[in-house]
């Protein structure tokens, strides 16, 4: 199916974004081609690929000295996964020898009462978040004793938000019980695809009944945030298989959906030669499955926020998009804004206000260095003036869809010209693709245009090479 036939599913939408798609959706191909770029995710600015090597424990700590806020979001990454998905770009160890979580947990707690003696005050953590990997890989113990080592060296502020990510395939629901008395009160669930076809290819088979067993027990006590993950674009889906999934996952309700676009990046991930690239979808009808799934999402009440979020109104996440509040980081859209975040683990990235800082990714040399006394710093980032403007602009335009003159001028008292100069001659094409419109001095970016925020938002990079049109060959994924 084309991208064209999809538009005649999004007609049938309720309004919203999906409705405005329907009207450009036959040019889709068209803009593909001449926009699917390879540029960064914009998780971070600069993306991670520029960051020096020469940025190391000592300069981290020097980072970890200017923090002057109270609260902070901790993150915790938890590398190990019992079997390997064949989709995955992620860093992670397959071992079935659950004996390797143990000695991991004892440097985490090195490692965080580390950070806390490197900073200059107590920080209270307002967020902690677990990723992997596959948290759930730690025992419901183990889990409680991640839980107290946080607790202990950045103690949870009234209200805290503790989220986790769940593989729905080995999760017990003596977990969920263990994660809910720690309270937990969000959980993440990577449904990505409910098709047996789809799901044989990507070596991740998982049913039905799996995820809707873990929403009831966490919804039983009280967990008020659930999340499933999705993924279009991988091997054998179609716009029709797609729509199947969709139907399950509305049933099932989460209160947000991140639907991801898959990144096939074999050169940077071998797991992902278990297909062919001729069994994945074509540019086309992936975006055709994109544009069908926001009309079905908007359709049975979800909001679309920025780059690939869905939340439900009463969604603490679209309250967030409602006041303009919306960030982007490593662990995708986030309704804290201006948080220090420090990571704990093998690859963690922190993110300071000056700052980035990554770890070492290989588990057993970050836990080498952890339990020399060391911390772990791989690589990083001092933000310079530029970066830290350049930063809020794509953060403002990956969170609200617009670029916005004025609020850059009252904001940084300068012009944006002044900062970007040629901008406007950017934009033009863009303009002209009717992917982004003039509101007075501010540029929105079009229902059509969300699809292709990533190149519009490269046009702030500094970093990326004018003069290669293709962007960071081997270094990013595709824009689509
Ligand atoms: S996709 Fe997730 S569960 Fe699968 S191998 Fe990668 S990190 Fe592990």
């Amino acid at each position: 199916m084309s991208a064209s036939d999809a538009a005649s599913g999004v007609n049938g939408a309720s309004g919203g974004v999906a409705a405005s798609l329907a009207d450009g959706a036959a040019r889709i191909p068209e803009l593909i081609d001449r926009y699917d770029q390879r540029v960064p995710r914009y998780t971070s600015y600069p993306a991670a690929p520029v960051w020096d090597d020469e940025f190391g424990e000592d300069e981290f700590r020097s980072e970890l000295q200017q923090v002057s806020g109270s609260n902070a979001s901790i993150y915790v990454h938890i590398p190990f996964c019992e079997r390997l998905c064949s989709f995955c770009a992620c860093n992670r160890v397959i071992t079935q020898d659950h004996d390797v979580a143990a000695p991991y947990l004892a440097a985490i707690g090195r490692e965080a009462a580390m950070l806390r003696d490197a900073l200059p005050h107590e920080l209270q953590s307002v967020q902690f978040a677990v990723g992997g990997g596959s948290p759930n890989f730690l025992s419901p113990d183990q889990l409680q004793e991640l839980a107290a080592i946080v607790a202990k060296n950045f103690p949870p502020a009234d209200g805290s938000e503790r989220s986790i990510e769940l593989d729905p395939r080995n999760t017990s629901l003596e977990q969920i019980r263990t994660l809910a008395a720690c309270g937990f009160n969000r959980i993440s669930l990577g449904v990505q695809d409910m098709s047996p076809k789809v799901q044989k290819a990507i070596n991740r088979i998982q049913s039905r009944e799996q995820i809707e067993s873990l929403v009831g027990e966490a919804r039983g006590h009280g967990m008020r945030s659930i999340n499933f993950d999705l993924i279009y674009g991988l091997p054998y889906q179609t716009v029709a298989s797609f729509a199947e999934t969709l139907e399950q996952v509305v049933e099932l309700r989460p209160d947000r959906i991140a639907l991801y676009s898959y990144a096939h990046v074999t050169w940077i991930s071998k797991a992902q030669r278990g297909f062919e690239r001729k069994d994945l979808p074509e540019p086309g009808v992936k975006v055709a499955i994109f544009v069908s799934a926001i009309a079905r999402l908007e359709a049975a009440g979800y909001r679309f926020l920025g780059l690939d979020h869905f939340a439900l109104p009463d969604d603490a996440l679209s309250r967030a998009a409602e006041r303009g509040d919306l960030r982007r980081n490593f662990m995708g859209y986030t309704e804290r804004a201006g948080l220090d975040l420090l990571a704990l683990g093998a690859t963690g990235i922190s993110e300071l206000a000056g700052a980035y800082a990554q770890s070492v990714r290989e588990p057993d040399a970050w836990r080498g260095r952890i339990e020399s006394g060391r911390l772990a710093t791989l690589r990083g980032w001092r933000l310079s003036d530029d970066d830290r403007r350049r930063k809020w602009l794509i953060q403002h335009l990956m969170c609200n869809e617009t670029i916005d003159p004025g609020a850059y001028a009252e904001r940084f008292d300068e012009a944006l010209d002044a900062r970007v100069p040629g901008l406007a001659d950017g934009l033009e094409p863009f303009e002209r693709d009717g992917l982004v419109a003039r509101d007075g001095d501010v540029w929105r970016v079009t229902p059509l245009g969300r699809i292709f925020l990533r190149p519009i938002a490269a046009l702030f990079d500094a970093y990326r090479d004018p003069g290669d049109p293709k962007g960071g060959e081997q270094r990013f994924s595709k824009a689509i």
